[in-house]
């Protein structure tokens, strides 16, 4: 059964919740086969992401390590300087990442001279010839256009969960505000980013109802990251089950399935995970993972590059390389 080959923003609920409950292994089969009609099966892009400004974050989310108010071992950083950053895109370049995410642990950007220096940051990771993507919280439509001006390729704002779920695991914010955002970076011209996280406690109909939201929008995200909760001791998810590597192939399947052409990303939770395990994720639609020299995703574990490369030669994959970045369509 071929699943689709065009792009939909009309999904029902009812058409992503059979292909989300479909057997794991008819559902890794068609995504497969539809991964191979968008995508060469053989690439995957390595994303590097880089923590600009660490911990101290006023929010609430229940799964961040870096919000300030939970006890946690994360050691708080300022806003790093422009030619550090640059410095470390060079090097993310070197060893074959192809883009380069540069995230804030804020609530949302001031117009201040911290985000004059985010900008500087930009322009510079932008001059490298990098995909360009940033995370800093919450955005005005000035200030998107203002990163778009800079270079900007992408912005990542997650929708985290279901919209339901959402008021569950944070309560500083809302889930509009994050369309909101989302809608000042697509309008000034900037790539969406936008994706979730499972193993908050949510349920299965959660997970469908936010890959419907996302495959209902607009125009479809161009990166899709699922991310499995990285447990972190402090906050009030840390005691939370693992989660299951099938659930995280369902999921990545199913977001191949509704959204074909997008970048799935494969974020975090590697750590925990075996090759195989991550095989099973390349094989049900993901072409993406992120790689950090610190071999910390953000503020939690994340594989070594030495090993990834191993994985890589081993399953016989290859990263982007920069050319191919360019035939992205970023627009
Ligand atoms: S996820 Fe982002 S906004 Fe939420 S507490 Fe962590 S750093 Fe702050």
């Amino acid at each position: 059964m071929n699943q689709q080959n065009k792009i939909r923003n009309d999904w029902s609920i009812e058409e992503v919740r059979r292909i989300y409950h479909m057997s794991l292994l008819t559902l890794t089969y068609e995504a497969a086969h539809i991964h191979r009609q968008w995508h060469d099966p053989s690439t995957v892009q390595v994303c590097t992401l880089l923590s600009i400004k660490t911990g101290g974050c006023p929010e609430d989310c229940a799964y961040c390590g870096q919000a300030a108010r939970y006890h946690t071992n994360i050691k708080v950083k300022p806003l790093m300087d422009v030619g550090e950053v640059i410095a470390c895109a060079k090097r993310a370049k070197e060893s074959g990442s192809t883009r380069f995410c540069m995230a804030a642990a804020w609530r949302e950007v001031r117009d201040n001279r911290d985000f004059d220096k985010v900008l500087e940051m930009v322009k510079g990771v932008y001059a490298l010839g990098l995909e360009v993507c940033c995370t800093l919280g919450m955005l005005t439509a000035d200030q998107a256009k203002r990163l778009r001006e800079a270079g900007l390729s992408a912005y990542n704002h997650n929708l985290d969960s279901s919209e339901n779920y959402y008021q569950e695991i944070i309560s500083t914010r809302n889930f509009n505000d994050r369309l909101n955002t989302l809608e000042y970076v697509r309008r000034a011209g900037i790539s969406v980013c936008c994706g979730g996280i499972i193993g908050l406690g949510e349920s299965a109909e959660d997970r469908i109802a936010m890959l419907h939201k996302l495959a209902t929008m607009p125009s479809h995200p161009e990166s899709v990251p699922i991310n499995a909760l990285a447990r972190v001791s402090g906050t009030p998810l840390a005691d939370l089950p693992k989660v299951q590597i099938w659930e995280m192939v369902r999921m990545i399947g199913t977001a191949r399935i509704l959204m074909p052409k997008a970048m799935v990303r494969l974020s975090a939770g590697r750590s925990e995970m075996s090759t195989i395990e991550q095989a099973w994720c390349f094989l049900a639609g993901a072409n993406s993972i992120f790689t950090s020299e610190s071999e910390e995703l953000l503020v939690t574990p994340n594989p070594k590059l030495t090993e990834d490369r191993a994985m890589f030669e081993l399953l016989g994959l290859h990263p982007f390389s920069l050319k191919e970045n360019q035939k992205l369509d970023l627009g």
